[in-house]
């Protein structure tokens, strides 16, 4: 099979791969993105985008046109226990005009950022297509091979393959895994009772906390919280075990949990982590995305981290090809820039697991109490628009993309 020669070489066709494969491609450079998979329904992800994603996509020209196959605005995010309302994250108070939560299905948006990604004639997918190697030489990556045999050449290879990153692996770097949460999420969506609710909701009706939030085709996604490794001890007591506590965990529901989870094929178990690589770059090679800092569900980050990662990368990856240089201190000043932002994000959704999650008595008095008081502080609006915006000082390089 013949190789494939061309500028960047971007492994992983996700919201960090692809938001960088346009930025890249428009800006005149070849870019060949590998991709395993051949369809867009992929391993279950999250679908709740923040603001300052949201904002980055809207200037590409991609967010409205992903928003039109089917996306739900959501204004406030709740935070409940017994009924009572004790943190009210209400996102109409920030700016506009990306001041909510949307729920959006990530194939929507990746379908798009592909198809915009097709318009230059330097692009190439290679779908269905598995990185099972790097070509190094002299300890640079040059390269992936793809399968059995297919290779691509770039002058940079960027790992945009998520949490299980194969690229990472392969170029030897460690990674850490942290059970933050110390919780597992089993999901499962129900039909909408009626009215569609416009609030993201985490609370507590009978025990274990529950997530809550309207998705498309008007059903309800929740994400039940279970003690992390607990499911398969409570799988073992059958399918009407499990409905059992669910119905206690959402009792609103309790009718449609009895007709629409039928089997265990209607709820998926979701292994929730956080962590990251110890490094992201070697010479030829960087990471960016869930490969480099993988995030968990607890205040959606991952997908803005993601397309921030991709917009931060985009004028530092063309100066390096245009020095013709791709060595790990050149692509380290990408480090400089996000790792900060990054470890940032991690202590807020650390703060924000416990505040959420945790149980036990003491817990279940200190926690309505505390909530009260940080809601009225100015940092927890400071913390409001760091969850809705990330670093707001990453903007995209527009007058980097090629005329005509
Ligand atoms: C349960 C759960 C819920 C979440 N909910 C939210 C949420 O509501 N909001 C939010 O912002 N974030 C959420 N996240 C996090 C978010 O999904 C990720 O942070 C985000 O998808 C990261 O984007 P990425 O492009 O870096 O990686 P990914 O989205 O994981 O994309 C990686 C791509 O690489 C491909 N790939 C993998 N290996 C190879 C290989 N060897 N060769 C070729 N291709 C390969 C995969 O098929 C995939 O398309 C959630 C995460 C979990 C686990």
């Amino acid at each position: 099979m013949t190789d494939i020669r061309t500028d960047f070489c971007v492994v992983g066709g996700g919201p960090a791969g692809l938001t960088l494969a346009l930025l890249l491609a428009r800006s005149g450079a070849r870019v060949a993105v590998v991709e395993r998979s051949r369809s867009f329904e992929r391993e279950y992800r999250g679908e709740i985008l923040q603001p300052g994603g949201q904002a980055l996509l809207a200037e590409l020209g991609v967010l409205a046109p992903a928003r039109a196959h089917g996306a739900h605005e959501h204004h406030r995010f709740l935070l409940e226990e017994n009924g009572k309302v004790l943190i009210n994250g209400d996102y109409r108070r920030l700016p506009g005009p990306f001041n909510c939560l949307l729920s959006i299905p990530q194939r929507h948006l990746l379908r798009e950022l592909l198809a915009q990604c097709h318009e230059y004639a330097g692009f190439q997918y290679l779908s269905g297509t598995k990185v099972t190697a790097l070509v190094e030489d002299g300890g640079r990556v040059q390269g992936v091979v793809c399968g059995d045999d297919q290779v691509v050449l770039a002058h940079c290879v960027i790992g945009a393959d998520g949490r299980y990153s194969k690229v990472r692996q392969l170029a030897g770097i460690p990674a850490d895994r942290v059970e933050g949460f110390r919780q597992d999420v089993l999901w499962f969506k129900l039909s909408a009772d009626g009215e569609l609710p416009s609030d993201v909701r985490v609370f507590r009706a009978g025990g274990n906390p529950v997530l809550a939030y309207t998705s498309v085709r008007d059903r309800v996604q929740f994400g039940w919280t279970l003690p992390h490794k607990g499911y398969q001890l409570l799988a073992q007591q059958g399918l009407a075990h499990i409905k059992e506590q669910l119905r206690a965990a959402v009792p609103g529901y309790a009718d449609r949990i009895d007709e629409e989870i039928t089997s265990f094929r209607d709820l998926s178990l979701l292994d929730v982590f956080s962590g990251g690589a110890r490094q992201w770059v070697r010479d030829g090679l960087l990471l960016i995305g869930d490969s480099a800092h993988t995030h968990g569900p607890i205040g959606a980050q991952g997908i803005n981290l993601a397309i921030q990662d991709a917009v931060a990368a985009h004028p530092l990856l063309l100066e390096s090809l245009r020095a013709n240089d791709s060595s790990g201190a050149m692509l380290g000043r990408f480090v400089t820039v996000r790792k900060r932002d990054i470890d940032r994000m991690n202590r807020i959704q650390a703060v924000q697991g416990k505040a959420m999650l945790s149980a036990g008595r003491v817990s279940s008095v200190v926690r309505p109490r505390l909530a009260i008081v940080v809601a009225r502080t100015p940092l927890y609006r400071a913390m409001l628009r760091q969850i809705a915006f990330g670093n707001t000082g990453i903007r995209i390089r527009t007058e980097l993309f090629a005329r005509g």
